[in-house]
């Protein structure tokens, strides 16, 4: 978790300029009138080598709700990201 607040991370996003969130659809810009979004490393960043630059594919962009469960879903089931997302969204 600590590694997804990496300044790559941070740039990344910046990049994105997206404050929708990739599951829920929720805006955060829309709803709170804020410019937030969370970044959610779709390979475990352990699989990063030290000079990998993250691009902004590697990352899904989630809102706090639905960033919280991915990781749930994954201490619990092990599942990969793109599978818990076909299991959330229906
Ligand atoms: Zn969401
Ligand atoms: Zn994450």
């Amino acid at each position: 978790m600590l590694a997804e607040r990496s300044k790559a991370v941070a740039s990344a996003v910046k990049c994105a300029n997206s404050w929708v969130c990739e599951i829920c659809s929720l805006d955060f810009y829309d709803k709170y009138n804020v410019k937030y979004i969370e970044a959610h490393h779709k390979t475990p960043i352990s699989t990063y080598s030290a000079k990998y630059s993250i691009r902004p594919q590697d990352l899904a962009l989630l809102c706090p709700n639905c960033h919280r469960a991915v990781h749930i879903h994954m201490k619990n089931s092990g599942l990969e990201y793109d599978e818990i997302v076909k299991l959330l969204v229906q």
